[in-house]
């Protein structure tokens, strides 16, 4: 006999038969389980309360079963398009092994690298080049032949792990960054970026242009803050009303042609020749920016403009009312959130 509990397996089927979905879909889903559940069974009476606290409502129930399973329902805004998807995830996934597990061992140490190049990548760009991917094998040690690299690139896109822009960049997909939140949080803690709006990771969108100002948003957030404000919720400054034009650009506009010559990696304090190559790399970088980009150089360390305490936490739960608090707060009280900087 059809119960009030069938509805949440069937929507978990389908949303696990669909990957990510959007906020809308998975809406969609959900009452088309209640409706399959209702023809079972028409004696049941499942409540049908407005959408949005229905929603939430059936949100928390359905993570409260997935709790046991280390599973989480999770929901992270589109970076490019600001929609709100929603994908299935493993919550203890801080191993990428653990969440692309369809991949060989020696694929996932290729995507790993890639990975590391996005997180890695100068002046926030996020996304590294075909050649700076290829050239991972060899860093890697991998017995793959380019040919066989350039497939599993390809499919990295096609399942949804990596986006390839025109200009032919890497950068993490939307799905990458829902699944592998807790994976990057704790390996990249100074390079995860939080956006200043809604909190939530931003590997793409604009930066505030003063110096040593740790304002990171998403175009879509910048776009609704820009409504309202129009100054810099962290320095105050006065922004251009045009556009975002004068906004520096996180994510891919921020990379420069050939500029893939040289690789980043993290540094690992057991391993002082790692230590050598990011500090030689860093030297490097700066010297470039005086000569062709002299005010790249007043930005702030990604230490500065690090993610808060919450998203150091590893079993982070993106909490809708949680974000509105904090959103509310940073509106009456912008100097709040000031992070202290270590330049
Ligand atoms: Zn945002
Ligand atoms: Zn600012």
């Amino acid at each position: 006999m059809a119960s009030a509990a069938d509805v949440e397996r069937l929507f978990l089927q389908s949303v696990l038969s669909r990957g990510m979905v959007s906020k809308k879909l998975a809406q969609t889903l959900w009452e088309r389980s209640i409706a399959a559940v209702k023809a079972a069974n028409d004696a049941l009476n499942i409540p049908h309360p407005r959408p949005e606290d229905g929603w939430n409502n059936f949100l928390s129930k359905v993570n409260k079963s997935l709790d046991k399973l280390d599973l989480e329902f999770r929901h992270l805004h589109d970076e490019t398009s600001g929609k709100e998807m929603y994908a299935l995830v493993n919550r203890k996934g801080d191993d990428i092994a653990q969440v692309a597990t369809d991949y060989t061992p020696a694929e996932i140490a290729f995507f790993k690298a890639i990975v590391e190049q996005i997180m890695m990548a100068p002046r926030e760009a996020f996304s590294v080049s075909s050649l700076g991917a290829l050239r991972e094998l060899n860093a890697i040690k991998s017995s793959m032949s380019k040919t066989q690299a350039e497939i599993v690139l390809a499919s990295f896109v096609s399942r949804d792990w990596l986006l390839k822009s025109k200009r032919g960049r890497y950068s993490l997909s939307t799905r990458s960054l829902l699944e592998l939140l807790p994976y990057l949080k704790s390996t990249y803690p100074d390079e995860l970026l939080e956006c200043t709006i809604c909190m939530e990771v931003v590997t793409r969108g604009v930066a505030c242009y003063t110096n040593n100002c740790k304002t990171r948003m998403h175009n879509h957030c910048f776009a609704n803050f820009r409504r309202r404000h129009s100054a810099c919720p962290s320095c105050s400054k006065e922004w251009p009303r045009e556009s975002t034009e004068k906004l520096l650009p996180v994510g891919e506009g921020a990379a420069r042609e050939g500029e893939d010559g040289k690789r980043r990696v993290r540094l690992k304090s057991a391993d002082p020749s790692d230590d050598e190559e990011e500090e030689d790399m860093d030297e490097d970088e700066h010297s470039q920016q005086t000569e062709i980009q002299p005010e790249r150089k007043t930005r702030p360390s990604r230490q500065a403009s690090r993610t808060n305490a919450r998203y150091n936490d590893n079993s982070m739960v993106i909490d809708e009312h949680d974000e509105d608090e904090d959103e509310d707060a940073h509106r009456q009280n912008p100097q709040r959130n000031r992070r202290s900087s270590r330049r």
